[in-house]
């Protein structure tokens, strides 16, 4: 555990965020700005700072991550209807908390392009 990182905090209990799912591999909680009415973030429970740090030994970490994304978005019933799933890397990608984290999104038909400007 990162003591300075919020997410690590957010994973142990120490700042309180909405749970939506946690195992011993990863914690799911919604974001605390949503963009669109489902917003969670997929976080590793292991301090990894981004996706320039996944190496071939904690890729299943990733996979693990993408297949809760799937089953949570089942379980939310947006499957059908679509959802995004984003992660942002570094100052270019517009990263602003280094613990890796998966954005799933849906809830409402997003837009058709990625901000690219903004
Ligand atoms: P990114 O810009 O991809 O690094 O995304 C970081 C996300 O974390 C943003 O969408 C923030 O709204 C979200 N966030 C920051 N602090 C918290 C928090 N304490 N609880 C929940 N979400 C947070
Ligand atoms: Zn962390």
């Amino acid at each position: 555990m990162d003591e300075k990182c919020i997410f690590c905090q957010i994973i142990a209990g120490k700042i309180k965020a909405n749970m939506i799912y946690q195992d011993k591999s990863m914690t799911v909680f919604e974001d605390i700005r949503p963009v669109a009415p489902i917003h969670y973030l997929i976080v590793p429970n292991q301090h990894i700072t981004s996706m320039n740090e996944i190496t071939e030994e904690n890729s299943g970490t990733l996979t693990a991550m993408l297949i809760t994304a799937r089953n949570i978005a089942k379980d939310k019933g947006i499957s059908d209807e679509g959802y995004r799933l984003m992660i942002n890397t570094g100052e270019n990608g517009r990263q602003t908390v280094f613990h890796l984290h998966l954005h799933l999104i849906g809830g409402k038909k997003l837009l058709g392009r990625m901000a690219v400007n903004g």
